[in-house]
């Protein structure tokens, strides 16, 4: 069984082909940053227009990779949303396509499943049930998750993603876009004589977030170090940078350690942009350590946006009989994960 994975729902074109008996066999991936950068975000007209030019090339070079023919492949899986539906619809447009003109199902998938069942993909893979931490550009969310298709929202951010948090402050620092990783490598210079970073929403009960506040506070230190004369790229910044990180990175375990325990759950698994975050896992491993747990991560390049974590989910639902149900092209821009079935 192969199944071809397709994911465009943002900025990333990814393609790849996840076989039953050998794993991820094509990975092919292309990032349109550089487009955006100019911009300082994503355009949605440009991703469109770039996720026409490049997928059906990738999904040519992913069967080349994994010397396949289009007749060997069992179903097509593509990104149903959420994301940007111009860009969604590319990707839905094409998989729908090449399943009548190949004669094969496809299979609608929820991004952040994708994102979810990435770490499934690792030699050591998650056994269900898990807490999974989505740490992401869009989102932020704590997931008991019991099964394929069981997952219950049990916290998330009420206003900014933790990836959002990241990309805002280093733009307000005069990183280039998107700036999250940057932040995280400026964070490495930083020595901790900047002023500590709140915690937010951590002093009362819940398992809810907030980070669009401390992009204003970064905001507040920044321009107090601009006012004695520090360029951004100098050691200031590092400091604000580092603190900044700490902030997020703790308050997110202080949350992954409140949900294990109102859950008892013993596997963590974390998944998304920001949990490529070196900062974070050492947290997290530690976490998991003091609790008698154990942590579970996708390896770097399925962390974020790419195709193998939708041709993996494709598999799962495939197993369970998940196929779309007529040539109806259907995408989602808003989609909740606890809806996705
Ligand atoms: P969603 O999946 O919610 O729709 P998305 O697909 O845009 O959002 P991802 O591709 O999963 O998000 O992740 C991108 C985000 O991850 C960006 O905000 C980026 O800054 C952040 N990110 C990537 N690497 C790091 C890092 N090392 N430290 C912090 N943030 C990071
Ligand atoms: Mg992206
Ligand atoms: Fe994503």
């Amino acid at each position: 069984m192969q199944i071809l994975g397709i994911e465009s729902s943002c900025d990333e074109t990814g393609v790849a082909i996840y076989r039953e008996s050998a794993g991820i066999t094509a990975h092919q991936l292309y990032s349109q940053v550089k487009l955006h950068g100019e911009y300082g975000g994503v355009v949605p007209e440009l991703a469109s227009r770039d996720h026409v030019r490049k997928t059906i090339p990738l999904i040519k070079a992913a069967l080349s990779e994994a010397k396949c023919q289009p007749q060997d492949i069992t179903a097509i899986a593509y990104t149903q949303g959420p994301g940007l539906i111009g860009a969604l619809l590319v990707g839905a447009t094409i998989a729908k396509s090449l399943g009548v003109a190949w004669n094969k199902p496809t299979i609608g998938i929820h991004h952040l499943e994708g994102h979810l069942l990435a770490p499934m993909l690792e030699e050591n893979a998650p056994e269900y049930p898990f807490l999974a931490l989505l740490v992401s550009g869009g989102h932020t969310m704590l997931v008991d998750v019991q099964a394929l298709g069981a997952y219950q929202i049990i916290g998330e951010s009420i206003d900014d993603a933790a990836g959002e948090a990241f990309d805002k402050t280093a733009k307000i620092m005069g990183l280039d876009y998107p700036g999250g990783p940057l932040l995280a490598k400026l964070a490495e210079q930083g020595d901790d004589s900047e002023k500590r970073f709140p915690r937010p929403m951590t002093d009362r009960p819940g398992l809810d977030f907030s980070f669009s506040g401390l992009k204003t506070f970064a905001a507040n230190r920044i321009a107090a170090a601009n006012v004695d004369g520090q360029e951004p790229s100098g050691q200031a910044s590092a400091n604000i940078a580092r603190a900044f990180q700490e902030a997020v990175v703790d308050t997110l375990a202080i949350k992954c350690k409140r949900a294990l325990k109102q859950t008892g759950r013993k596997r963590l698994v974390v998944a998304g942009g920001v949990s490529a975050n070196l900062k974070l896992r050492e947290q997290l491993a530690e976490l998991m350590a003091q609790m008698g747990g154990e942590v579970f991560y996708p390896r770097h390049e399925y962390c974020t946006d790419n195709g193998a974590m939708i041709a993996y989910a494709g598999y799962c639902q495939y197993k369970s009989d998940k196929l779309d149900v007529g040539h109806e092209i259907k995408v989602y821009p808003r989609w909740p994960l606890s809806e996705a079935v």
